[in-house]
């Protein structure tokens, strides 16, 4: 299976290629970076820290592949989805999508298979479904979702927390947008019931942690989910990528993939 990279010499870029050039059933067919990028030029096996791959990074463009998978930023995926052939699949973790890649990503899987999400780990697709039956039982609990990233996180929150805050509102039939406060400060009053808090703290080496926290009177619940390794996002990824081979078009989650069943909420990683 050949795989098109497209963000090949960032944090994730560089896992994802070293995942592939490690598996025996797929092939490196490319390595897209930004243009201009330090990297250009170089070989993308090297980047990673394996033996030279003679496939070297450039800006993205054509290529004959049969899944493309994009960790980049929003204009990566956005030239990726100019340059991508007709009916390719597609894998993107970016997030921080503004509401015309968003639209653009929707256009793009009705001609495509497409699995675009916030999170690529298997813990994380779980504790999705344990916050849909959390927010359905406990109704009136008060709902705050804290989530900690690494330092250079360019996007808050993340992708993640934001689709447990869909998955919250979706579970409880209220309109996120309406109920969600991104972090409080100043006479903020007392807290007002069915609000979703949202947190997002930023620092050190952290891969990402979320926790959907829900208070009641006499009672707390924390649901809590920690990446220890940023591979299990490059995994999860290829996990799609080979999945996705062979369907046809239409958005796909997670779940899907993992055979979890129906989710509950769209997943909300496009918000920004
Ligand atoms: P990073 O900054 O290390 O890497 C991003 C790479 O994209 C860089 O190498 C950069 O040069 C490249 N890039 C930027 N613009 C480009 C363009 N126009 N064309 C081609 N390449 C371009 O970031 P990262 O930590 O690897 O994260 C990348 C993205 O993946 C972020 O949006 C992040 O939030 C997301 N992410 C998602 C998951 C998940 O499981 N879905 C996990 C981790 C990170």
């Amino acid at each position: 299976m050949r795989v098109a990279v497209v963000g090949a010499a960032g944090r994730m870029g560089r896992l994802v290629v070293g995942a592939i050039l490690d598996a025996p059933d797929l092939h490196l067919a490319a390595a897209f970076g930004r243009e201009g990028a330090a990297a250009s030029g170089s070989d993308a096996g090297t980047l990673c820290g394996r033996a030279p791959a003679g496939v070297s990074l450039r800006p993205v463009g054509d290529v004959v592949a049969d899944v493309w998978v994009d960790f980049s930023l929003p204009a990566g995926l956005d030239l990726a989805l100019n340059h991508i052939r007709p009916g390719v699949p597609l894998v993107t973790g970016t997030t921080g999508l503004d509401a015309r890649l968003r639209d653009r990503l929707d256009a793009t899987a009705a001609t495509r298979p497409l699995v675009a999400a916030a999170n690529f780990s298997t813990g994380v697709a779980l504790l999705r479904s344990l916050a849909r039956i959390a927010a359905s039982t406990l109704p009136s609990a008060d709902v705050e979702i804290i989530e900690t990233h690494h330092r250079h996180k360019r996007d808050a929150p993340s992708g993640t927390a934001l689709a447990l805050a869909s998955d919250v509102a979706a579970s409880r039939g209220v309109d996120l947008a309406s109920v969600i406060d991104h972090g409080r400060h100043g006479e903020t009053g007392p807290r007002a019931e069915g609000r979703i808090g949202m947190h997002a703290l930023r620092g050190g080496d952290i891969n990402g942690d979320h926790t959907v926290w829900l208070a009641m009177d006499g009672e707390t619940v924390s649901l809590s989910h920690r990446a220890t390794a940023r591979s299990t996002f490059a995994m999860g990824a290829l996990r799609a990528a080979r999945w996705l081979v062979g369907r046809p078009p239409g958005r796909y989650t997670m779940d899907d993939v993992l055979g979890l069943g129906a989710v509950g909420a769209e997943d909300a990683f496009t918000r920004s």
